[in-house]
């Protein structure tokens, strides 16, 4: 047992959701369990949790694992094997489509979930023993326009700052970036400096976001014209005398070019003002702040990310840093903040299809540079496919064996619904996972391996400021379940590669990660792990986060990049680069008259597979919803609190309808995280449009054109469950999970008799069932074991939910008995979002602390019911909730 296990506090480990990569003590309980709490010693984050991660020991519970290797069956049906049997399938049939159609026709697609070391093993088998670089993964849909933009301007994908230039900036500027709900514990490092030193903030962002809310100035730009923004003030500090031409001419090359760009696109802050959408003084404001303040950085996310015009967004902003030689200084700096837990180890193996390995690409010299060190017998020597196209290859036959590790492309990718079908297309189709069912596996896939989950894990991840922290072990591994890097280094030694992949431990595949690294390497390469090459077991086992690089045996500690240069292209300068700016792939029409907007919620996290377990997180915002604008909702005939149908010309979801003026006229925004397993249609990667960036391949996620209509329903209700069920075709349902169980929540225009039928079939179990039947109504309690198992409630709309299933059970089955409740807590349907999840207070709790004048503000709303007084994820909506209330007691 390793000296960290046997901490009495517990394990030091790192949450598995964003890019903050915040550090967490795991204290197991001994039933399978563990208490979470943040770890005041991890540098990130300083003992600070957002609500996810707080809510992490939630999602530890094993009855939704895939615990054992599962084969389907010609019937279909899944069936367990063992793990010889399952290993010699994926190894034969690899071997079998290379031989016969070519190392192009394979394709490994993985994932920011998984850590360093399974990147790497899978990145080597595929790129330099199988012979392909078609290992793509959904970091693509993620940050892959920063990538492209980092080394286009940098000539490497490097990071320049750290988060203490967050505690030193002047002014942040956030762009496409919901810090708040995204970012939480980042986000609230900004709003000490704003509150601590008065930095300001400045939000460019389509919708009024939370984040946008604790603005100093909000930007409510139109989709995809951040490049005119950037360029406006590029153009505006050139010709205010505010560039920095000591650092341009040492250590840059490209500037006219840019600047002659810039002026194209944007010549002054009438113009910029023009093609964002601003006002020219909200414009003339933001470069003014931007040129007088010294200490700037600016941070982007997905919404400049994820674009047909991505990379050509990042280089902008890159631009005004170089220009102005605000980088790589305490305080200054474009940041680029990583959505997934390890995206950027998954960069730094090189685990997308445009990088080979380490940093390093497809130059001869770096291919045979990586082959010489892997001794690599069939090294891929070109590029390879990058996600959409790698599942649209798939979907013209060329693509005929594709091993999915860690991630659910069948919801997350863009048109979904299309790739979905495109996957029972392939001959052999692997899914690595820790759940026994997702969109993924249900599209058909032939062999499911069981992988271990966080808590079971060991090895690194590496966050948004190149940190690399360990993701330690407290749990047993469940079952036959097993490390992804385990189960690619044993496939590969049955394809006949034992040496190469003769692993022992994860420490093993770290050091071999680092050496690589370090590998030829004389400062050439920004990547560079040399001190870390060698640390024995022992060593790995009690490494404290460090950032690269590490070289020297010196451990990185807030190292910046390029403060005087040092670039890593040939010439060591930096590139600036004359952006494009194209109008967005598709154009808006009568038919699709609206821009389709998807991003996050707070306290979801992607397709819901382990966020979507734990009732604390599910009570903020339970249910798929549209956010509209009240102008908009109303052309449509649409209410608060109705359903909604979103078509695209890729797809369509029916969802919630939430009117809000924080939406721009003219857009509409859907969450990401329902799939076809936790709603009836409201997966929104179905609808989104298959358009990607030039240079990243990164598909455009945020500017689909859509059409948006209301949909009615006769009668509204929900199911109470212990277990998993599968409602009738028609319905509109969403799970939520609660206290024990689950909760369907209703609609439809379907007879009571139908649901009579769903009752009898899903619900009893071989037990008796307590129900009554209306023309419009229908209530049922299941009875299992002598405890209500189940129960279900169907009612007109606008008619009362509320029952107790028990006086049901009692009168019906007339045998007086007083069943109890199994586990699942009685409770009428909630439907009011709680702003905090971890004290579970609700929106109607703050309004009467309000009205009763025992609380008026954030502070004191803590103080009354402790809401905010822990991870402070919802001191935002807190402060938005306290300023309408207070707006309408003044109207
Ligand atoms: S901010 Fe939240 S989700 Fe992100 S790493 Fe920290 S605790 Fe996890």
């Amino acid at each position: 047992m390793s000296v960290h296990t046997q901490l009495a506090e517990g394990v030091r480990t790192t949450c598995p959701y964003c890019g903050v990569g915040c550090g967490i003590v795991a204290k197991p309980d001994g039933r399978g369990g563990a208490v979470i709490s943040g770890d005041p010693a991890h540098p990130a984050s300083f003992g600070q949790l957002c609500s996810k991660g707080s809510a992490l020991g939630e999602t530890l519970a094993l009855e939704q694992r895939l615990l054992h290797p599962m084969l389907r069956q010609p019937y279909g049906k899944l069936s367990q094997v063992d793990w010889e049997q399952a290993l010699a399938r994926v190894a034969d049939g690899f071997r079998r489509v290379i031989d016969r159609d070519g190392p192009d026709a394979v394709a490994f697609y993985l994932s920011g979930q998984l850590l360093t070391e399974d990147y790497y093993v899978a990145n080597k088998l595929m790129k330099g023993f199988l012979g392909s670089a078609n290992v793509d993964t959904n970091s693509r849909l993620c940050m892959a326009s920063s990538v492209a933009g980092h080394r286009r301007a940098f000539g490497a994908d490097t990071v320049p700052g750290v988060y203490a230039d967050l505690d030193k900036a002047d002014l942040i500027v956030l762009v496409g970036s919901n810090a708040a709900w995204c970012h939480p514990v980042l986000f609230q490092r900004m709003m000490r400096n704003q509150a601590e030193r008065h930095a300001r903030l400045v939000v460019v962002d389509p919708r009024r976001t939370v984040t946008a809310e604790e603005a100093d100035l909000f930007l409510p730009i139109e989709p995809g014209t951040d490049t005119a923004l950037f360029c406006g003030l590029m153009v505006h500090l050139a010709e205010t005398g505010a560039l920095d031409r000591g650092y341009t001419d040492a250590h840059t090359t490209g500037f006219a070019e840019a600047l002659a760009r810039a002026r194209e696109i944007a010549p002054d802050s009438r113009v910029t003002a023009e093609r964002t959408g601003l006002s020219e003084a909200h414009v003339e404001e933001f470069f003014r702040l931007f040129r007088e303040t010294r200490r700037v950085v600016t941070c982007f996310s997905q919404g400049v990310n994820q674009s047909a015009q991505g990379t050509d967004k990042v280089n902008a902003i890159i631009n005004c840093h170089l220009a102005t030689g605000r980088i790589g200084l305490p305080g200054m700096g474009p940041f680029s903040l990583t959505g997934q837990p390890n995206a950027m180890g998954g960069r730094e193996v090189g685990g997308l299809a445009n990088q080979l390995a380490a940093h390093m690409g497809f130059e001869p010299q770096e291919i045979d540079r990586v082959r010489r060190f892997w001794n690599a017998p069939r090294m891929a020597e070109r590029e390879g496919l990058k996600a959409v196209q790698m599942f649209e290859a798939i979907e013209r036959g060329e693509i005929k064996a594709l091993w999915v590790m860690a991630t659910n492309p069948a919801v997350s990718l863009p048109r979904a619904g299309g790739m979905r079908t495109a996957l029972k297309n392939l001959e052999l189709f692997v899914v690595s996972e820790n759940v026994l069912s997702n969109d993924t596996i249900n599209a058909g896939a032939h062999i499911l391996l069981p992988a271990a989950a966080w808590g079971e894990k060991d090895g690194t991840v590496t966050n948004s400021e190149r940190r690399i922290s360990r993701q330690r072990a407290f749990l047993p591994l469940p079952g036959e379940a097993q490390p992804d890097w385990w189960i690619v280094s044993e496939t590969a030694r049955r394809m006949g590669f034992t040496e190469a992949f003769a692993y022992q431990s994860a420490a093993d595949v770290f050091r071999e990660h680092a050496a690589l690294s370090c590998f030829e390497n004389h400062g050439t390469r920004d990547f560079d792990l040399c001190a870390l090459a060698g640390i024995s077991d022992v060593e790995f086992d009690a490494l404290d986060p460090v950032q690269w690089p590490v070289r020297g045996g010196v451990p990185g500690d807030g190292s910046r990049f390029f403060s005087q240069g040092g670039f890593f292209t040939p010439d060591g300068k930096a590139r600036f680069v004359a952006p494009e700016f194209p109008a967005l792939s598709e154009k808006t029409s009568a038919s699709y008259p609206f821009r389709l907007n998807t991003g996050r919620v707070r306290d979801q996290w992607h397709s819901m597979t382990r966020t979507g377990l734990s009732p604390r997180l599910a009570s903020h915002l339970p249910e798929p919803f549209v956010e509209i604008h009240p102008t908009d909702a109303e052309a449509a005939g649409l209410e608060e609190g109705g359903y909604a149908k979103i078509a695209t010309a890729h797809g369509s979801c029916v969802v919630k309808v939430m009117v809000s003026h924080n939406q721009r006229p003219g857009s509409l925004f859907v969450p990401i995280h329902w799939s076809g397993e936790t709603a009836s249609g409201a997966c929104i990667g179905d609808l989104v449009a298959p358009c990607t960036d030039p240079h990243s391949g990164q598909p455009e996620a945020k500017a689909t054109p859509a059409a948006i209509s209301n949909v009615s329903f006769q009668l509204h209700g929900f199911a109470r469950t212990s277990h998993p069920v599968s409602l009738p075709k028609q319905a509109w349902w969403v799970r939520v999970a609660v206290p024990g169980g689950l909760e369907y929540r209703l609609a439809t225009n379907q007879s009571p008799i139908v649901w009579h039928d769903f009752a009898y079939r899903e619900m009893t179990r071989g037990g008796q069932l307590a129900e009554e039947l209306e023309s419009d109504r229908y209530r049922a309690a299941a009875l299992s074991d002598s405890e209500i198992d189940a129960w279900i409630c169907i009612a007109p709309f606008g008619a009362s939910l509320q029952w107790d299933p028990r006086a049901l059970v009692a009168t019906e089955l007339q045998d007086g008995s007083a069943y109890p409740l199994r586990r699942i807590d009685f409770g009428l349907m909630e439907t009011e979002p709680v702003i905090c999840a971890c004290f579970q207070i609700r929106a109607s709790a703050v309004q009467e602390a309000i009205s009763a004048g025992t609380a008026t503000t954030v502070k004191e709303i803590g103080q009354v019911l402790r809401a905010g007084t822990n991870c402070g994820s919802c001191l935002p909506e807190l402060k938005r909730l306290i300023a309408g209330l207070a707006a309408s007691c003044t109207n």
